[in-house]
């Protein structure tokens, strides 16, 4: 980014500012979307390319899997061919990753269901809304990986029960109509609550209660920064916010955390 303000552009501008309300805070609670994935090939749902433009959500109600066999097995299908299989992460989960590494942060919470975070070398990812890398059985609630059930699908197991007692087994993952697990919901919030800033990328901090925890982070006078590729629900509570890819903006907002941290002699 050049110093000399004449010829900033738009995108150095907007980082600058990020910098100057990131600078100093010790305690940053990054909040992610789909939109910090779709560089790695995993569409988001409300995004101009978005799952939601070709497919109806009313469909992916908790409801409808419970009721309908030919959902679950749509759902099978859908999962034995996901892009999250083939997804490796990106710039931007390696900046979260790293800005954690250096001890900048009180907690990553995602709404993302694909473990690219953890990929990327995170830690103690809250997953709000689960992981599609795991299955659980709605009856007595065993975890299983997802492979192992993925191996009966393929082997013609269409509509897969728990072998334990017969129940119906999902993706580990929250359905429109289920709640969050409270224990996920409450770490979130509980961050929220001690942190400095908020770093929310790549979301249209649209989907409740999730976006809530970004709103508690304000509450308790965190600084809000947004990095995404088009508007959020939230814009107007931001101090900062950075149009564009979270894969080319993410490296340079946490390069230059680390240098002025680097500057304030490591404190
Ligand atoms: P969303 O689809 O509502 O919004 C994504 C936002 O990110 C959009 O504004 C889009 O324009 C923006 N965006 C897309 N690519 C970007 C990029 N490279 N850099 C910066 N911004 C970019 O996503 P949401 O707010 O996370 O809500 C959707 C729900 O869908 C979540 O609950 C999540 O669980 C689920 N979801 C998860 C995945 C995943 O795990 N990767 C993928 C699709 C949906």
């Amino acid at each position: 980014m050049s110093s000399d303000p004449a010829s900033q552009t738009e995108g150095d501008r907007a980082v600058a500012v990020a910098l100057a309300c990131l600078r100093g805070a010790r305690r940053i609670l990054v909040f992610t979307g789909a939109g910090i994935s779709t560089e790695s090939g995993i569409p988001d749902f409300r995004g101009p390319q978005g799952v939601w433009k070709t497919r109806d959500p009313a469909r992916y109600t908790i409801q409808h899997y419970l009721a309908d066999p030919e959902v679950r097995r749509e759902r099978w299908r859908d999962r034995l061919d996901a892009a999250v299989d083939r997804a490796v992460p990106n710039a931007a989960h390696a900046a979260v990753a790293a800005l954690q590494r250096a001890g900048l942060t009180t907690a990553i919470v995602t709404q993302n269901i694909d473990g690219l975070h953890q990929l990327a070398g995170a830690v103690d990812v809250i997953e709000l809304h689960g992981t599609t890398r795991e299955a659980v059985c709605l009856a007595c609630e065993r975890r299983l990986p997802v492979e192992t059930v993925l191996d009966r699908v393929r082997e013609g197991d269409h509509d897969p029960h728990c072998e334990l007692c017969g129940g119906l087994l999902k993706t580990a993952t929250v359905s429109f109509g289920q709640r969050l697990p409270d224990r996920d919901l409450d770490a979130a919030m509980r961050a929220a609550d001690g942190c400095d800033a908020c770093l929310v990328i790549g979301s249209t901090l649209s989907v409740w209660p999730a976006a809530g925890v970004v709103v508690q982070a304000v509450r308790t006078r965190a600084r809000l920064v947004i990095v995404n590729d088009g508007a959020t629900d939230l814009d107007d509570l931001a101090d900062a916010i950075v149009p564009g890819r979270a894969g080319a903006v993410l490296p340079r907002l946490v390069d230059g955390l680390l240098a002025a941290r680097a500057g304030d002699g490591g404190r």
